[in-house]
């Protein structure tokens, strides 16, 4: 049975929603069988839209009157497909803390095609929380409305911070329960992406020694997501380039607003660079460079300040997957990889040098200035100054005068370490002669005042789990919309947590 038989059928069962509901096109599904498996999501009992992402759904033309009516919940929830729909599961395998599992995929996500966005982009559209497909293992291919919320808080946070990520279209509840350890309601996360394809996508088939398919795989990346580099006769070298540079520019502006992903496994690292699959992703409160909230991450593999030495752990397990495309020549294909990937270095430290020293106040980055700032990063750690009121308070000090300065000085438990430090800053400031006043708003607009802390979204999701309550959730992408505003009327979402209030364990809890 072909699979656009197999669903009309369905769709005769359910009814089926017209396709200019959502217009939906496919390049993933006209890869070969080997990389995917056809799969409809499976029916949930009583859908009901929690929250659809009107922004979003214009910016991709999308009807948000049609999407919230019951037709448009009962798609979101994969309860009807849409006319255009071939939904199917990606097929993957990947590096989980450091062990090669050879077949991981999606197991329970149903990518059900790709939309246009208003300026001819596409971008996938997948349901994760949809039912089993053929690579859930032991797992119900569902999830419980927890992982949900955090998921839609956690990337809608990172993209109005301005950092490339995944984006949550909206969010259902499926009115049935999961098995959570206890029982949770069920809820299910319609997410876009400029792709889905992975680390891991790459190394499911290296390790088959399939080279046929992986040059079908790249050759479908280099055409979809940088149609660019089809002139140059070593483009699959510049598709490594690409996921290389793109990738140090992601980890960079993690650390620049103290995001740990939590999972930085070679199966959740995107091909394009976008933040993607968040689990038990955290973000700093006290600046630590070690620090580790995941409860999965017993060894500490993917800590705050690991980030970048994994990132580059991962595409070398990706450049390794194209070396029999780079050269017939092992030793020569070996080298020009090597050279990519050990180009990750000075790209992240670019990039991160330079977020650095704007976060103090400065726009040419110079090594002093590095070192300046790197020295008030050490007394932050030193003094469990917590990270985003250190930047933000200090954004707002005086350039000359540090009669302001208690705002910053009482974020450190021993205050003279700030006292000793800007003096330095403020001598730095004065040799750079610019007006104070710009140099404020420049450092505002790059020191967020609320970022998504932990025991906020905890807070979040615990009233979502146990009461069926969206208001926290609703209140937190009100405020982590517009990060770099001040918003008086939502000063306590700024303020660090009391110690007892504090979050330090984050679960992924699917
Ligand atoms: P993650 O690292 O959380 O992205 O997930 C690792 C793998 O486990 C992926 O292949 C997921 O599809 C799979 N997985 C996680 N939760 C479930 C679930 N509830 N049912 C089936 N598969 C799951
Ligand atoms: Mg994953």
């Amino acid at each position: 049975m072909s699979p656009s038989n197999r669903t009309r059928e369905s769709q005769a069962a359910e009814g089926a929603a017209p396709s200019d509901l959502f217009p939906l096109r496919h390049s993933y599904a006209r890869l070969p069988e080997a990389f995917h498996s056809r799969i409809e999501p499976t029916p949930v009992a009583q859908p009901s839209l929690i929250r659809l992402n009107r922004e979003l759904v214009e910016v991709l033309g999308l009807d948000p009157e049609r999407l919230s009516a019951p037709e448009g919940v009962e798609v979101l929830a994969g309860n009807r497909l849409p006319d255009s729909a071939e939904p199917l599961a990606m097929v993957y395998g990947g590096h989980q803390f450091g062990n090669w599992v050879p077949q991981l995929g999606d197991g329970r996500a149903i990518l059900l095609g790709e939309v246009e966005d208003r300026e001819g982009r596409r971008r996938d559209v997948q349901l994760k929380g949809a039912g089993r497909t053929p690579y859930s293992r032991g797992g119900d291919g569902r999830s419980s409305i927890g992982p949900v919320v955090r998921e839609y808080l956690g990337s809608e946070a990172l993209a109005a911070l301005g950092i490339p990520t995944t984006r949550a279209l909206a969010a259902v509840a499926t009115g049935e329960s999961v098995l959570r350890g206890r029982e949770e309601p069920g809820g299910i996360l319609v997410r876009v992406a400029r792709s889905h394809v992975r680390v891991g996508t790459f190394e499911y088939f290296a390790h088959r020694g399939d080279t046929a398919s992986i040059t079908r795989l790249a050759d479908y990346v280099i055409g979809r997501h940088f149609p660019h580099l089809e002139e140059r006769e070593d483009r699959y070298l510049g598709l490594l380039e690409e996921t290389v540079a793109r990738t140090a520019d992601l980890v960079a502006s993690w650390l620049l607003v103290g995001f740990i992903h939590g999972v930085m496994n070679t199966d959740n690292t995107s091909i394009v660079g976008e933040t993607i699959d968040y689990g038990p992703f955290g973000f700093l409160d006290p600046y630590r460079p070690d620090e580790v909230y995941s409860s999965i991450d017993r060894g500490g593999r993917y800590a705050y300040g690991q980030q970048p030495g994994i990132a580059q752990w991962n595409l070398t397990r990706l450049a390794e997957t194209l070396l029999p495309l780079l050269d017939p020549e092992a030793d020569a294909a070996v080298e020009a990889a090597t050279e990519v990937v050990q180009g990750f270095s000075d790209r992240f430290f670019d990039a991160y040098h330079r977020g650095l020293v704007r976060k103090i106040g400065f726009r040419e980055t110079t090594p002093e200035r590095i070192e300046l700032a790197k020295d008030l990063l050490q007394r932050m750690s030193a003094e469990s100054a917590d990270m985003t009121l250190t930047f933000r308070e200090l954004s707002k000090l005086d350039g000359r005068d540090p009669g302001g300065d208690e705002t910053v000085r009482r974020l450190f438990s021993e205050p003279e370490s700030f006292d000793e430090w800007s003096v330095r800053w403020r001598s730095r400031l004065e040799e750079e002669g610019a007006d104070d006043g710009e140099r404020r708003a420049d450092m505002q607009a790059a020191n967020p005042a609320f970022i998504l802390r932990n025991h906020l979204a905890q807070a979040a999701v615990d009233a979502a789990i146990e009461e069926l309550n969206f208001g926290p959730m609703e209140r937190l992408l009100t405020v982590l919309s517009q990060p770099y505003t001040d918003q008086p009327e939502h000063e306590e979402l700024a303020q660090a947590p009391a110690a007892e209030d504090r979050v330090t364990r984050t679960f992924c809890g699917t």
